[in-house]
């Protein structure tokens, strides 16, 4: 089976994206494993720090290996968000296949020292292993949030970003580009789309020539992701559209069963709705 950095030019030379969902639990990793088997295309399936506290940096690794065993297909798995390298090391141990190294809250040099350290500890678990960088300001937490920040302050530069890339070696460079992390409200209704920075992501393409995520992209126009993939993004991350799915149908099947109390009855609807998502997704990222 071809490897994530692999996987990952292969979309680019295709001109699509690789999927990147996030789970918090066994409901959405079936739902996002489903929607993959249906397109047959790759993923990557994400954890964040505080979906691994959950799940469990071993359990999580022993599910993803065991879909890809029984579906043959490319699943990845990749440890999301991580601050610090302590909890980088303990992913990498358990077989992770990238890890997203997160110092952008930090000053600008004191990230790239601290990403370049990491890498090279964490190379030596691992060769393969891809590590991902990130600079400028995205936004934190994958939930609804009251108002939309303003994040325009804290958009990446291309020189920025080639500096970043050049000095730490990172494989793979998250850039703030107009995402952000979680929804307002009106998002989720569908009143309001994210919207991004098309141009800087494709100047920085041109500078760093690396391979870049989008992050936050729940609730992105779809024609916005469609150029976004064109002008240079490879990886695009969905998390919050999951978890409002996650939400809704788990409210509508408690509802529709009072007094039931054996879960998989109650769940199968929940898997359901997962897998309409990342479907949906994953048919707009690998232009199906
Ligand atoms: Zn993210």
């Amino acid at each position: 089976m071809k490897n994530l950095l692999t996987t990952c030019r292969d979309a680019e030379k295709n001109g699509v994206a690789v999927g990147h969902f996030n789970v918090s639990d066994l409901t959405a990793l079936k739902g996002v494993a489903a929607a993959t088997q249906e397109l047959s295309v790759p993923i990557i399936i994400g954890a964040s720090e505080g979906e691994r506290k959950f799940l469990g940096d071993h359990q999580l690794a022993a599910l993803v290996r065991s879909y890809r065993e029984d579906t043959g297909l490319p699943i990845f798995l990749n440890a999301d968000h991580t601050h610090s390298l302590e909890a980088a090391v303990a992913a990498a141990n358990a077989g992770f296949d990238a890890i997203v190294f997160d110092l952008s809250a930090l000053p600008f040099e004191e990230n790239i020292r601290k990403t370049k350290e990491a890498i090279g500890v964490l190379k030596k678990i691992n060769p393969d292993i891809l590590i991902e960088g990130e600079i400028g300001d995205i936004g934190t937490g994958s939930h609804i949030h009251d108002s939309i920040p303003d994040l325009s302050a804290g958009l990446t530069s291309p020189q920025q970003a080639k500096k970043f890339v050049d000095s730490t070696g990172v494989d793979i460079l998250a850039p703030a580009v107009g995402n952000m992390h979680g929804m307002s409200a009106s998002m989720v209704h569908g009143d309001v789309k994210k919207r991004l920075d098309l141009k800087r992501i494709a100047e920085i393409k041109a500078a760093t020539g690396s391979l870049i995520t989008l992050h936050g992209a729940s609730g992105t126009n779809d024609d916005d992701l469609r150029k976004a993939i064109a002008a240079g993004i490879n990886i695009i991350h969905i998390n919050t559209e999951l978890r409002v799915a996650w939400r809704q149908s788990l409210d509508k099947s408690l509802a529709e069963h009072q007094n039931e109390v054996v879960p998989y009855k109650i769940l199968p609807p929940v898997v359901d709705a997962i897998r309409q998502v990342a479907e949906s997704r994953l048919r707009l990222f690998n232009n199906l």
